[in-house]
C-alpha cells in the first residue's frame, strides 16, 4: 500500500436501481476509507446519454441514507475536486484524449457504424468474430493507416471520427489486483477500445482514469465485472504517466444455488429482494421490490451483505458499521463468489428485531395496530411485544402472533381442534373456568399455580389440559406462555372466551 491518505470511489452509472452487489461495493469503500482514515467519495458516471434513467440518482443517494453509508466528497457534499457528476466535467476530458494522440497511445478512427457493421457480418459469414484489434486496425479508415494530410483534411471538414487506444502489439501486460494477486494478459486478445465518443463524450474508461486520477483516487474497489478493462486501465495509466491506483476486484453475488450471478429474476422467481428499497421503473411503470419496505432494518440489512464475501478471520456475525469499520480488510475478502442466502437475511433481522427494546418496537408496531383500530398507546404493548419478539424475524410479523392479545378468536384453527379438544376437553374447560373464577390476584404466577395445582390434584393430563386451554384463548396452538397471555387479556376475557369457545367446540362425541 502506498502512504498517501487514502481516497476511495464508489461510481456508479445512474442507469437503473442499484442492485446490492452495488451496494456492498459501497459498503467495502466505505468502510475501507474508515479503517484507514481515508475519504469516500460519490461520483456519478453519466457519461453514457442513452442509459441515463431518471430517478436512479436520487435512488442511490437515498438507499445510502438509509443503510447508513456517510460519503465525504461527492455530488451531495461537494469537495474540492468536483464536479462530481461526470456529465458536467465534460469539457475536460477531450485535452486527455488528445494528449494520447499526441503521445501515439491513441488515434483518430473514421470507420462508420455502417463500414464497421458491414465488416462485422462478412466476419460472421466466415464465422469469426470481428475485433478493432491490433491486426483489423491496419485494414480499417483510421489515422494509422491514412496519410496525414488525409486525416487533417478529414477533421477539416468535421468527418464524425472516434478515438481509439492504440493497444500495444503482443505484450504481456502484468496487473497486480489486491484480492487476486497477480493477473497476467497479452494485448493480442485485447481490442482498441473506443476512448472518446462522436458525440463529444468520453467513454467510460477514459473518463474513469482520468478522474480517478484528478480526484486522487488511491484504491479502487469494485466488482469483478470489471476485472476485464483492468489491463486497458493499467496501460492508460502508463500512457498518461501517471501513478496508478492499487485494485482490488470483488468477487460476485451468486444464486443461493450457487450458480451463476444473482440477478432480479432470482428474487422474483425465490421471493426476496435484490435492491435496498423499493423501485418503481419510470417507463414500464414495473414495481421491484426493496429490502426497506420488505421490512429489514439497515443494521441487518448491512451486517448481512458485509459477510458476502469477507469475513473477519473468527467466528463473529455481528457486527455494527464501526465495527466493520475496524475489522475490516482486503485480505478477508474472498476470491469466489459468494452466495446470497435468504434465510440467512431474515436470520439477521431477527437478531436485531430481538435486540431492539420493546419500546421501541411497540412504536415500530404501532402503525399495524393502527390499521386494525386497536389503541396503539395502551401500556402494555410494549411487554406484549416482548413477550412474542422471539417469534418473528419482522416487525410485520408481529400481529400474527400477538393478535389473540387484542381480540378474542374468531374462529378455532380446525387442525388443531381435530388433535386438541378430546372427549373430556368440555368437562376439564368447563371445571378449569370455575377455577379461575374463583382467582382474584390474576397474575401470571398465581394463575399458573393455581391451575397446575388443580390438574395435579385431578391428576389429569397437564400437556391435555393446557392445550385445549390454549385453543379456547388464542384459536390455534400458538403464542406464548399461555398464563402470561392470560395475565394481559384479564380475568374477566379469559373467562368470557373460555364460555364462546365452550359453546362452540361443544362436547366431542365418544366414537
Ligand atoms: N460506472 C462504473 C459502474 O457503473 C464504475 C466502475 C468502476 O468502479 O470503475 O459500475
Amino acid at each position: 500500500m502506498n502512504d498517501k491518505p487514502v481516497r476511495v470511489r464508489f461510481a456508479p452509472s445512474p442507469t437503473g436501481p442499484l442492485h446490492i452487489g452495488g451496494v456492498r461495493t459501497a459498503l467495502y469503500n466505505y468502510l475501507f476509507a474508515r479503517k484507514h482514515g481515508g475519504t469516500f467519495i460519490l461520483r456519478i458516471e453519466d457519461t453514457d446519454q442513452n442509459r441515463f434513467v431518471p430517478g436512479a440518482e436520487e435512488y442511490i443517494i437515498e438507499a445510502f441514507n438509509w443503510c447508513g453509508i456517510d460519503f465525504d466528497e461527492g455530488v451531495t457534499k461537494g469537495g474540492d475536486y468536483g464536479p462530481y457528476r461526470q456529465s458536467e466535467r465534460k469539457e475536460m476530458y477531450r485535452q486527455y484524449a488528445e494528449q494520447l494522440i499526441q503521445s501515439g497511445h491513441a488515434y483518430y478512427a473514421f470507420d462508420t457504424p455502417e463500414e464497421l457493421n458491414r465488416i462485422r457480418k462478412q466476419f460472421e459469414e466466415e464465422k469469426k468474430t470481428f475485433t478493432y484489434d491490433t491486426v483489423q486496425r491496419k485494414q480499417l479508415r483510421n489515422s494509422l493507416t491514412l496519410s496525414e494530410q488525409e486525416v487533417t483534411e478529414l477533421l477539416h471538414n468535421d468527418t464524425p471520427y472516434v478515438i481509439r487506444f492504440k493497444m500495444p502489439e503482443e505484450r504481456t501486460v502484468v496487473m497486480n489486483d489486491e484480492i487476486r494477486g497477480r493477473v497476467e494478459v497479452n494485448t493480442k486478445v485485447l481490442d482498441d477500445k473506443i476512448l472518446f465518443k462522436s458525440d463529444g463524450m468520453p467513454t467510460y474508461h477514459l473518463a474513469n482514469i482520468a478522474d480517478d486520477h484528478l480526484m486522487k483516487v488511491t484504491h479502487v474497489i469494485r466488482g469483478e465485472e470489471w476485472l476485464p478493462s483492468l489491463p486497458l486501465h493499467v496501460l492508460l495509466y502508463e500512457a498518461f504517466g501517471w501513478e496508478a491506483p492499487v485494485f482490488a476486484h470483488l468477487p460476485l453475488l451468486l444464486k443461493p444455488d450457487g450458480k451463476g450471478k444473482l440477478s432480479k429474476r432470482d428474487g422474483d422467481r425465490l421471493g426476496f429482494p435484490v435492491f435496498p428499497l423499493q423501485w418503481t421503473d419510470p417507463k414500464s411503470g414495473e414495481v421491484s421490490r426493496g429490502y426497506r419496505e420488505d421490512g429489514y432494518f439497515p443494521e441487518a440489512f448491512i451486517n448481512m451483505l458485509a459477510l458476502l464475501g469477507w469475513n473477519p478471520g473468527d467466528e463473529r456475525e455481528f457486527f455494527t458499521l464501526e465495527e466493520l469499520s475496524e475489522a475490516f480488510s482486503l485480505d478477508k475478502v474472498s476470491k469466489s463468489g459468494a452466495r446470497f442466502d435468504q434465510d440467512k437475511a431474515k436470520w439477521f433481522n431477527h437478531h436485531y428485531l430481538v435486540g431492539k427494546n420493546n419500546e421501541e418496537l411497540a412504536e415500530l408496531f404501532r402503525p399495524v395496530l393502527e390499521e386494525k383500530n386497536i389503541d396503539a398507546g395502551q401500556k402494555d404493548i410494549p411487554y406484549i411485544v416482548g413477550l412474542v419478539k422471539e417469534r418473528v424475524n419482522f416487525v410485520s410479523e408481529l400481529w400474527e402472533q400477538s393478535c389473540f392479545f387484542f381480540s378474542a378468536p374468531e374462529s378455532y384453527d380446525p387442525k388443531t381442534v381435530k388433535k386438541r379438544w378430546k372427549t373430556n376437553s368440555f368437562d376439564q374447560m368447563t371445571e378449569l373456568k370455575e377455577v379461575l373464577a374463583q382467582i382474584d390476584d390474576f397474575t401470571s404466577e398465581n394463575t399458573e399455580q393455581t391451575v397446575k395445582a388443580w390438574i395435579e390434584k385431578n391428576e389429569y393430563g397437564m400437556g391435555a389440559v393446557m392445550n385445549a386451554f390454549r385453543l379456547l384463548i388464542v384459536g390455534a396452538a400458538k403464542g406464548p406462555h399461555l398464563f402470561d397471555i392470560i395475565a394481559v387479556i384479564g380475568k374477566e376475557e379469559t373467562l368470557a372466551r373460555i364460555d364462546r369457545g365452550l359453546e362452540i367446540l361443544g362436547k366431542k362425541e365418544t366414537v
